[in-house]
C-alpha cells in the first residue's frame, strides 16, 4: 500500500460503493485535510444489513476451520503490509508510529487468536428424564451483528469486533468513527482480498446520527456491539430496546492508579507515565487519577514530573516521538475545559496546563503533558474522564482510604495497584469494583482476558472466550430415539 490512502468507497454486499455526500479526513498533527470519505445514508445501511442477513446462513454453515482459514489469511495480509497500515493510522489518528505498529500487530493478533476457536466452540450433553432420549445444548451463531467503533484504535477495534463474529459464524455491518474512517476502509480491502463471501463483512463510513441511528433502530440485527462514550452507549441501548436487540457496550473509564509506599517507586513512576500518556491519554484504560501513599508522595510527584518533562512531543510519524497530538480540535477543547474546571475548583498545575508554546506544527492538536496537584475528592478532574495527557496526583494516608478513593465514581473498567504486599493485592481484588485489575503492571489487556467494565463503563465485554460468548447463542436440542412417544405428562402445562 505504501502510504496510499484507500479509496473512499465502502464495502457493501461484496462491492465497493461510493455515496453522494463526503467528509474530509483531518491529519491531527497538522490540522489539515488529506482525504475525503463517503458518508453512507440510512438506505445504504439497510442494504448492508440485508446483505449480511442473506450471507449469514451459508457463512454460519461452513465448518469453523474453513472460516478460520479466511481469518488466518486476513491476519497474514495485515502483517504483510504492517508498516503501511501503521502509517495510515498515524495520519488519521495521530498516535506515535511505534504505538501504531503495536496496534497493527494487535489487529492481526485478534484474527489469529479467534481462529484458534475453530475447534473450541463447545456444547454440553445432558442426561434426559426419559430412556432413549438425548439432550444437548449447542452454541450457534447469534446471527447478524451491528458494530460501532470509536476513533482511538481505528484499526484494531475493527479486528476486535469482526474476528469473533467471523469465527462464531455471524455476519457483520461495522461503522467506523467519523474522524478515522480510513483504517476501516483499509481493512475492508483486506477482507475483500481474503475472498470473504459477499455480505459477510460490510464496512460503512458515516455519522453516528445517520448510520449509527439506522443500525441501532434496525429490527434486523441480532446484536449491537459498540465501543465509545457513555452518553452514546445509553442512547444506543435505548434505541436497541425498541427491538429487544441485545447490546454489548464498552464505554469510558476513569482508572485509579494506586501506589503504595512499599512498591518499587521508580517502576511505579515509569508505569504511571506510560499508562497516562500512551496514545496521548486517549485510552479507556489510561491512568486517569493517581493516588500515592503520603510517605512517598513527594518523591513520586518529583519523578513523575521529571519523566513527563522528558517526553518528546513531536510529529507522530517520527520514531522518536513519545507524545503526538489529540485526535481533533473538539477533543482538544474538551481537555482544556476539564483543566480549566480543575483550576477553578482550586487545583494546582505543576507542569503543562495548555497547548505547547512551540508545537511541532502550528495547526496540530497538541496538548502539553499536564500534572495537577492540590486535588480533593469530589472535584470534576477526579470524576470525569479526561481523554488527554493530564493527570491529577493525590496523596493518601491508609490503604482503606486508597480503596475508597478508587471506588468513588461511576466508572469501573480498569484499576492499577503497585505494591509488594500480597494482602493488599488480595484486598484490592476483593474490594475494588472494577472489571480489570492490573497489579504491578500496565495494560494493554490480553487477548485471552475479558475486557469488561462495571457501572458506567459498560455492559458485556470483549476478548477471550467470554467475549466470544457475546457473538453466540445457545440452542437446546431434545432427541427421542426410543421409537416410542416420551411421557404424555406435561408437568409444566406445556
Ligand atoms: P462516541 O460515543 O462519540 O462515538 C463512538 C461511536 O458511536 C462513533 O462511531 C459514533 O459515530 C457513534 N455514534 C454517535 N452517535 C450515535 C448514535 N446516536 N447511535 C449510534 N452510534 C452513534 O465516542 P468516541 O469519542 O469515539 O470515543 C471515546 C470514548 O470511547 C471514550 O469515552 C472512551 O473511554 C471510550 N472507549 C472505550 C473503550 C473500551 O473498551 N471500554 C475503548 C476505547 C474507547
Amino acid at each position: 500500500m505504501n502510504d496510499t490512502i484507500p479509496s473512499r468507497e465502502m464495502l457493501i454486499d461484496g462491492r465497493f460503493r461510493d455515496a453522494g455526500e463526503t467528509r474530509p479526513v483531518i491529519n491531527p498533527a497538522t490540522g489539515e485535510a488529506f482525504a475525503e470519505v463517503a458518508l453512507a445514508d440510512a438506505a445504504m445501511t439497510a442494504e448492508a444489513i440485508a446483505a449480511a442477513r442473506r450471507a449469514q446462513p451459508a457463512w454460519g454453515a461452513l465448518a469453523p476451520l474453513e472460516r478460520a482459514g479466511y481469518m488466518r489469511r486476513i491476519a497474514a495480509a495485515i502483517r504483510s503490509e504492517a508498516e503501511a497500515y501503521a502509517r495510515l493510522i498515524v495520519r488519521e489518528q495521530g498516535k506515535p508510529i511505534n504505538e501504531a505498529r503495536g496496534e497493527v500487530d494487535g489487529a492481526a493478533g485478534f484474527f489469529d487468536f479467534f481462529a484458534e476457536y475453530a475447534r473450541r466452540i463447545q456444547g454440553e450433553i445432558l442426561p434426559s428424564d426419559h430412556a432413549g432420549e438425548q439432550i444437548w445444548i449447542q452454541r450457534v451463531p447469534i446471527g447478524v451483528v451491528g458494530a460501532i467503533i470509536p476513533w482511538n484504535y481505528p484499526f484494531a477495534l475493527v479486528a476486535r469486533k469482526v474476528a469473533p463474529a467471523l469465527i462464531a459464524g455471524d455476519t457483520i455491518v461495522l461503522k467506523s468513527h467519523e474522524d478515522t474512517p480510513l483504517s476501516a476502509l483499509a481493512m475492508a480491502r483486506i477482507f475483500q482480498a481474503a475472498g470473504l463471501p459477499a455480505g459477510v463483512v460490510n464496512i460503512l463510513t458515516g455519522t453516528g446520527a445517520v448510520v449509527g441511528e439506522a443500525l441501532c433502530n434496525s429490527a434486523d440485527l441480532d446484536l449491537i456491539t459498540m465501543t465509545g462514550s457513555v452518553p452514546t452507549g445509553k442512547r444506543i441501548m435505548g434505541n436497541a430496546a425498541k427491538n429487544l436487540t441485545p447490546v454489548s457496550l464498552e464505554l469510558g473509564g476513569k482508572a485509579p492508579f494506586i501506589v503504595m509506599a512499599d512498591s518499587d517507586v521508580d517502576m511505579a513512576v515509569r508505569s504511571a507515565v506510560t499508562s497516562r500518556y500512551m496514545n496521548c491519554g486517549q485510552v479507556c484504560i489510561c491512568n486517569e487519577r493517581t493516588y500515592v501513599e503520603r510517605s512517598v508522595y513527594d518523591e513520586f510527584v518529583e519523578k513523575f514530573v521529571a519523566a513527563s518533562k522528558a517526553l518528546r512531543i513531536g510529529d507522530p510519524m517520527e520514531d522518536s516521538t513519545d507524545l503526538g497530538p489529540k485526535i481533533s480540535r473538539a477533543e482538544l477543547e474538551k481537555v482544556e475545559a476539564r483543566v480549566a474546571e480543575a483550576v477553578g475548583e482550586g487545583a494546582e498545575i505543576v507542569i503543562g496546563g495548555g497547548r505547547p508554546e512551540n508545537p511541532p506544527h502550528p495547526g496540530g492538536f497538541y496538548y502539553s503533558p499536564t500534572v495537577i496537584t492540590g486535588v480533593r475528592p469530589g472535584m470534576g478532574i477526579l470524576k470525569s474522564e479526561v481523554f488527554g495527557p493530564v493527570v491529577p496526583i493525590m496523596p493518601f494516608d491508609s490503604f482503606d482510604e486508597a480503596v475508597s478513593h478508587a471506588n468513588d465514581g461511576r466508572y469501573g473498567l480498569s484499576a492499577y495497584l503497585f505494591t509488594n504486599d500480597i494482602a493488599k493485592i488480595m484486598r484490592t481484588v476483593n474490594e475494588v469494583a472494577f472489571g480489570e485489575i492490573y497489579v504491578n503492571r500496565v495494560g494493554p489487556e490480553s487477548l485471552q482476558g475479558f475486557h469488561v467494565g462495571y457501572h458506567d463503563s459498560g455492559l458485556g465485554g470483549d476478548d477471550g472466550s467470554h467475549g466470544l460468548e457475546t457473538y453466540l447463542r445457545k440452542k437446546t436440542v431434545y432427541v427421542n430415539y426410543s421409537g416410542a412417544p416420551t411421557s404424555a405428562l406435561m408437568p409444566y402445562g406445556g
